[in-house]
Formats: structure tokens, sequence, C-alpha cells
């Protein structure tokens, strides 16, 4: 259960990039991506980062939306390259060790700010 440090994690960068905006502004909405590989589960992530909010007054309002990317791999043998759901590691096609090309990485794709005063919405897309 890595979940809880993942929820701090992202609750950090973005109030880091909450300390870059003028203080009237709210964060409305984190868009995450998880590639499948990290195994992990959506719904606690959500869970622990629905806790962790409520104690920042800036991002107590905001919403984690969590986009799970699949896991790409790729046979040096045959080269094939193909979507796989589960961390196998065997070529389905001949037999051959896989390698992962992508579904490792996670980061924030863009967060959502909303100002009170002024009733409007910043987007800022983020790569980490
Ligand atoms: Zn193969």
């Amino acid at each position: 259960m890595h979940e809880g440090a993942i929820a701090e994690q992202i609750i950090r960068i973005v109030k880091d990039e909450l300390s870059k905006q003028s203080s009237d502004w709210a964060v409305e909405k984190i868009s995450l991506s998880i590639g499948k590989m990290n195994a992990i589960v959506p719904s606690s992530l959500q869970f622990f980062f629905d806790v962790i909010k409520v104690e920042h007054p800036r991002l107590k309002e905001s919403v984690l939306d969590i986009k799970q990317l699949p896991i790409l791999a790729s046979c040096a043998t045959c080269s094939r390259s193909f979507e796989i759901e589960e961390p196998l590691f065997i070529c389905s096609q001949c037999g051959a060790a896989l390698a992962i090309e992508s579904g490792k990485d996670m980061h924030i794709e863009k967060i959502s700010f909303r100002s009170e005063k002024e009733g409007c919405t910043l987007s800022e897309e983020i790569k980490k």
C-alpha cells in the first residue's frame, strides 16, 4: 500500500504550484496519469487524497482525476509491440521475454485553479 505516500506527494507538488498563484486561487481539479505498471488502486489513492486534502484550505474542494495508462511492451525477438493488461513478461506470439516500453510513469498532467474572487478558471499544464 503506497497510495498514501503517493497522495502526499501529489499534494506537495500541487501546493508548490499553488504557491506560485495569488492567494485567491484554489485548486479545482488535478489530472493525474498513472501507468498500470505502478499497480496503484485508483479508489485507494482517491481515498487518501480526500483524507489529506481537507487539511489544506486551498485544496479541500479539489477533485483528483485519475487516468490509468496501459502497459506497452515489445518483443525484441519477433518485434511485435502490444498492450498488456498485467505485467506478463513473455511474448504471446513467440514466447521470448518482453521489454516494457511504457506503463511505469506517473505524472500530473494538469492542475486547474479557480478564483473565488474573479469566478474564472485557469488551467495549467504541468509536465514533471
Ligand atoms: Zn515475440
